[in-house]
């Protein structure tokens, strides 16, 4: 049975990561939280890492729904200022909003597009991924040739 991780199991687990990214040495971490320092160690060099890329991918999700929402409003501006200019026979100002509502379609598909793609082609955002990974680590660990293999081709995984 692989080591379960007190730190990843504990409630307060954010506020540890939080304290762990804000440069608190582990051992102050541990007494504050009430683990024991290997505990925090190891979470710290195993599995933070991979937190951290998980809360980075959630931002920029949020960043990317953002976006998606000011290019919306553009779009419904642009054709606000189309239907104005049809309606006076601005012809010129008519042509301006109607490829101004096609670059903004554009960058809406492109958008939409990457949000639809992300859940499929990121892996290390799934949460049984991570459990998954953590035990494949903590189950080498007495094979420290294999171990260090398996890490290596699972990080050159991360960056691909
Ligand atoms: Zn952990």
């Amino acid at each position: 049975m692989p080591r379960r991780c007190t730190v990843c199991h504990h409630p307060e687990r954010h506020s540890i990561d939080g304290a762990l990214v804000s440069g608190a040495p582990y051992r102050s971490v541990a007494k504050r939280f009430e683990l024991s320092e290997s505990a925090v160690y190891r979470h710290k060099s195993e599995h933070l890492p991979a937190h951290l890329l998980q809360a980075r991918e959630v931002e920029e999700a949020a960043r990317a729904d953002d976006l998606l929402d000011q290019v919306r409003q553009l779009q419904t501006h642009a054709l606000d200022i189309l239907e104005r200019a049809e309606k006076t026979g601005d012809l010129r100002t008519a042509l301006a909003a109607i490829s101004q509502a096609r670059g903004n379609l554009e960058l809406l598909s492109k958008l939409a597009g990457e949000l639809d793609e992300r859940p499929m082609v990121n892996l290390n955002i799934s949460p049984q991924w991570l459990e998954l990974r953590a035990m494949i680590v903590g189950a080498l660990e007495p094979y420290s040739e294999a171990r260090g293999a398996v890490l290596r081709a699972l990080e050159s995984a991360d960056d691909g």
